[in-house]
């Protein structure tokens, strides 16, 4: 099977195994499901093979970190395959943090992999939604193996900070932690599936704008943090058909089939069939197989019209659609104070250069 449209990301879900039990993960773990070599090697071929240079591959789950000799086997290949076709393939992986130890961080290390954890800072925040099966949080235990990530995979360190409403308030402070614990490359992203009220958005608006000013006097001071949703602006610029949901929204779950909608937001199979677009054995569905992105046609504007019908989902993705804007008008302001201070020049090359790692 060959595609005809740009996918520029590319997400593997290849498990729904975890070894946490987190409230706000929707994955049925009860499902034991893990994707095979043999699908994913052939996802991976579809998703290299289709236009465009830059690649990313983004291993998620479920917690990759159980099956770990799989994770080395497919990014192994892939590697492979990219160099084949002459494509610029980076790698993620994104993991819940508690079973990464020597081996796999120097292994991340040493292959240019770069390394996600989730973790929201204080103690009462990550204890809030990221639980073992006892039901004990995780803040303890997963605290105490930072310091030796973050030395082994130093600017290849990456942290998920995922804020949920009934947290929101403490957004800032939690922020703060992470700073604190010395990460530096900070995503920020909204927890989907629970209710956003009024309130819970204007905290969010307030604790993005103060966490931004924040991270703009440590660049004033040539402390260079990168928050990920910056990148949005860049890729923008680059990417004219960044409203395609091939090109960045593409995944295959664990059973092999394809989907715009992110793994750990679809609660049962029932709601999987409902946004599932083909998988690996049949194919692409059809629609999706001759259009190409055009700014101008109907056809891409009521493309996805009818498909990210989850409604319990719409909460999060507003934050999530507030978070993106706010930090496009950080960096535009980056921009205009790049013109008159020599450090926020030397803060926009800095995200410059970030953004053509191709990490995000
Ligand atoms: S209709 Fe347009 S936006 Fe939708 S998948 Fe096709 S090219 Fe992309």
């Amino acid at each position: 099977m060959s595609f005809n449209k740009e996918i520029n990301k590319f997400k593997i879900a290849l498990t729904s195994d975890c070894c946490l039990r987190c409230s706000h993960c929707f994955i049925d773990k009860n499902l034991k499901e893990k994707v095979s070599f043999d699908k994913a090697l052939r996802a991976v071929k579809i998703f290299i093979a289709s236009p465009g240079k830059k690649k990313l591959l983004e291993i998620y789950g479920g917690e990759p970190l159980l099956y770990f000799d799989l994770v080395d086997k497919i990014i192994s290949k892939a590697f492979k395959m990219a160099e084949i076709q002459n494509k610029d393939l980076v790698i993620s992986v994104a993991s819940n943090g508690v079973l990464m130890d020597e081996k796999s961080l120097r292994y991340m290390a040493d292959n240019n992999i770069r390394f996600s954890i989730s973790f929201s800072g204080s103690r009462t925040t990550q204890n809030f939604n990221r639980k073992f099966h006892s039901g004990k949080g995780t803040h303890k235990y997963l605290k105490s193996k930072i310091p030796r990530m973050l030395s082994i995979m130093r600017e290849n360190a990456h942290v998920i900070f995922c804020v949920h409403p009934e947290r929101v308030k403490y957004m800032r402070k939690d922020f703060l932690k992470l700073i604190e614990l010395g990460f530096k490359n900070i995503g920020i992203e909204c927890v989907h599936g629970f209710k956003w009220r009024k309130g819970d958005y204007r905290q969010f608006d307030e604790n993005m704008r103060r966490i931004i000013s924040f991270i703009l006097k440590r660049a004033r001071k040539l402390d260079f943090i990168l928050l990920e949703s910056f990148l949005e602006f860049f890729r923008e610029r680059e990417y004219k058909n960044s409203f395609c949901p091939f090109l960045r929204d593409f995944e295959m779950y664990p059973d092999g089939s394809f989907s715009l909608y992110p793994y750990p937001f679809i609660k049962n199979l029932s709601e999987r069939k409902k946004v599932v677009i083909g998988d690996i054995e049949k194919g692409i569905e059809k629609k999706f197989l001759k259009c190409l992105p055009d700014l101008n046609s109907e056809k891409c504007a009521n493309c996805l019209k009818n498909y990210y019908k989850l409604n319990h989902l719409r909460a999060g993705s507003l934050a999530y659609k507030m978070r993106t804007e706010i930090s496009k008008d950080a960096v535009k302001k980056i921009i205009f104070l790049s013109r008159k201070e020599t450090n926020f020049k030397r803060y926009l090359k800095y995200l410059i250069k970030e953004f053509k790692k191709g990490y995000t």
